[in-house]
């Protein structure tokens, strides 16, 4: 911590000794980006509900003069500057959905939404990519290409926002995708640079019903068990990993739910289960499935029971571009110093960011912002000093890209 402020008041000492006016603005913007993130965090909505949101962020943008502005579904934004010479496009991504989550942060700009809170810090994702814009906007004369940015709506609700923003086709020209995500796995103001491939996990999983015969629990042969094929089904899962999988590629099967029953002497008619499948490449996602399946029917045939199986496909794992990421590296250096950019590994969370990947090359990165409770907890914070870092690399990596 200490070693962050001293580097803002040498940048600062730097900034006006060097007469640089674009850097001297850029305290203004810092100050805006904690005014914005505190107003979203004050009135957070969720997903596919971002209405006054995105109005806010639309008003923003219009505000800068020479940005202009799209909804492609109606609580998402687009903000379009067009540098004056011609060049390539690239888009950044931030997200602006809150969660179905009480807040017990006890800020004194704590979400003022009862059961609604901004835990997952997209309020600060928003915020930042309108100062990156802001900053941006005052660059126009020196930028090759145009600038997409892409405020996102949904991203915490499968199918999630980003799907929906590409399906309406106003992305299909953009040539690179980057975004960035708040963490306190990292010190304040510290980039996270996440590997090339999987920078994520496929997030996939299952529901399960068991459907035998009930009866009482000393007549066990006129019935037929859910609990026992279960309970076999929850052994013959633990194979999916160990026996098919090569070893070195990542691969996690957990059932997590395992609900039947509710007298001691009572054989029930049904069992429910549930589970999460992680994995990080394409083929192994369909394997994985595919032997889950099977051990499913064919453990229930072999038990007598029928069966209901909802496997879910949900997020797919970012894939992130070789090239992309050795530019977002680059490029935070040249905006923080080496000391503040580090390698992060994979994440085990889920994002839709990755969905980008359909349309061109995609890199995610994270921004730390201290040690405190994880993302989605009621007591998830952020130190507001690193927003200031954030919106830096942004820029950086937005102007290496176009130019
Ligand atoms: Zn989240
Ligand atoms: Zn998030």
């Amino acid at each position: 911590m200490r070693q962050f402020y001293l580097c803002t008041a040498i940048s600062l000492v730097a900034m006006f000794a060097s007469g640089n006016m674009a850097e001297a603005q850029n305290g203004s913007v810092d100050d805006k980006v904690v005014e914005w993130r505190r107003h979203i965090h004050q009135n957070p909505e969720l997903s596919f509900k971002e209405n006054q949101t995105a109005d806010y962020v639309e008003n923003i943008l219009k505000g800068f003069g020479n940005i202009e502005t799209m909804r492609p579904t109606p609580t998402s934004v687009i903000g379009i500057l067009k540098g004056k010479k011609p060049g390539k496009t690239v888009a950044f991504r931030g997200d602006m959905d809150a969660l179905p989550i009480q807040e017990e942060t006890g800020l004194p700009y704590a979400s003022q939404v009862s059961g609604v809170s901004h835990a997952c810090g997209h309020d600060a994702h928003t915020a930042m990519l309108l100062g990156t814009a802001a900053t941006l906007s005052k660059m126009q004369d020196e930028l090759a290409g145009t600038i997409y940015f892409i405020f996102q709506h949904a991203e915490e609700m499968y199918p999630g926002g980003a799907q929906e923003i590409i399906k309406s086709g106003v992305l299909k020209d953009v040539d690179a995708f980057f975004g960035l995500h708040v963490s306190p796995s990292l010190p304040a103001g510290v980039i996270g640079i996440l590997p090339v491939g999987a920078a994520s996990t496929n997030a996939d999983g299952f529901n399960l019903t068991i459907r035998g015969k009930g009866s009482h629990g000393s007549m066990p042969h006129l019935g037929i068990d859910p609990i026992v094929t279960g309970s076999a089904i929850v052994m013959n899962l633990q194979t999916v990993v160990s026996r098919n999988i090569s070893p070195g590629e990542m691969a996690v099967v957990t059932i997590g739910r395992f609900q039947s029953g509710n007298a001691n002497n009572v054989i029930p008619e049904t069992a429910s289960l549930g589970a999460t499948v992680r994995t990080i490449t394409d083929s192994t996602r369909t394997l994985v499935a595919d032997r889950i399946k099977a051990i499913v029917e064919n453990t229930c045939r072999a038990y007598g029971a029928k069966y209901d199986l909802d496997y879910v496909f949900s997020y797919p794992a970012i894939q992130n571009s070789p090239q992309l990421v050795a530019l977002a590296r680059k490029a935070a250096i040249e905006a923080l110093g080496s000391d503040w950019v580090v390698d992060a590994p994979r994440m085990t969370a889920s994002e839709d960011f990755a969905y980008y990947k359909e349309i061109a090359p995609i890199c995610f990165i994270i921004l730390g912002v201290g040690d405190g409770p994880a993302n989605h907890s009621p007591k998830f914070n952020l130190d507001e000093k690193a927003l200031s870092n954030g919106v830096k690399v942004e820029v950086q990596i937005i102007k290496d890209y176009l130019n």
